[in-house]
């Protein structure tokens, strides 16, 4: 087990935005965190990475307890994110952007490898390297998130919404990269509004309502879960 999350609880002041949730994630899968908004999915990641320090419950990330860990220790631990909103440093190139995900790491070679591999996952990229991250379209600057995350070749990856705001085409895309991005390895908890997509390439899913886990189950038995898809997938 890469992930265990158990009976965490988290607070926004007065706000109580979890209220014990327990998930795990298997080395080598995609597990999917679906649900409506506010339920609680991007707080969830939040706590993971550490951006979020949490009231109660406890983190373990490859057999080490990180509940109270500095998020950049964590970083160095191996549990990368791509967050909500994207965060590309605007007044960075692509290239500079993409190297700031590397910052933690030390391994020059390493790090030629993977900004090979990242340009290689996204074209898109190559071709606009030089480009301020600023002036990307919203798209770009979501692929940008997802390939600074991976230059810190984290064990896990968090992502948070990677299809927000992408056209449907690049939506497609989008998916087909972090499918290929997990078959070169690399464990991915992905939150996801896009319920249909996220659980046809999960492994598995967790279903969170109002800040509570109220489902899970692999993600072809979530699909065709008369409830999640009547909730989550737009069919009665
Ligand atoms: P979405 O799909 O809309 O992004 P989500 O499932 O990611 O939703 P969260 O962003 O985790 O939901 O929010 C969970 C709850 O916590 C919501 O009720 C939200 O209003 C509240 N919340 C989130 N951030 C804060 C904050 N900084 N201060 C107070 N409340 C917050």
């Amino acid at each position: 087990m890469l992930l265990e999350i158990k009976d965490l609880t988290l607070l926004y002041g007065r706000i109580q935005a979890l209220h014990g949730i327990s998930l795990t994630v298997n080395e080598g899968e995609v597990v999917a965190l679906i649900g409506a908004n506010g339920a609680g999915k991007t707080t969830t990641m939040r706590a993971i990475s550490g951006l979020r320090p949490v009231a109660s419950g406890s983190i373990v990330f490859d057999g080490t307890d990180v509940t109270r860990m500095r998020a950049d220790l964590r970083v160095v631990r191996g549990i990368g994110q791509a967050p909500e909103g994207r965060g590309v440093f605007p007044g960075m190139t692509v290239m500079e952007n993409l190297e700031m995900g590397a910052y933690t790491r030390r391994d020059r070679s390493g790090i030629a490898e993977d900004m090979k591999m990242v340009m290689d996952l996204f074209p898109r990229l190559a071709e606009r390297r030089k480009q301020h991250g600023g002036t990307l379209s919203g798209g770009e600057q979501q692929m940008l998130a997802v390939g600074r995350a991976l230059m810190a070749r984290p064990r896990l990856l968090l992502l948070d919404e990677p299809s927000m705001g992408l056209a449907p085409m690049l939506i497609q895309q989008i998916f087909e990269i972090i499918t290929r991005i997990n078959e070169q390895g690399t464990t991915i908890l992905l939150v996801e509004q896009n319920a249909q997509q996220a659980l046809s390439r999960a492994h598995r899913g967790y279903v969170l309502e109002t800040g509570r886990i109220v489902k899970e189950g692999t993600g072809r038995d979530l699909l065709h879960d008369p409830a999640v898809k009547e909730a989550y997938l737009g069919v009665a």
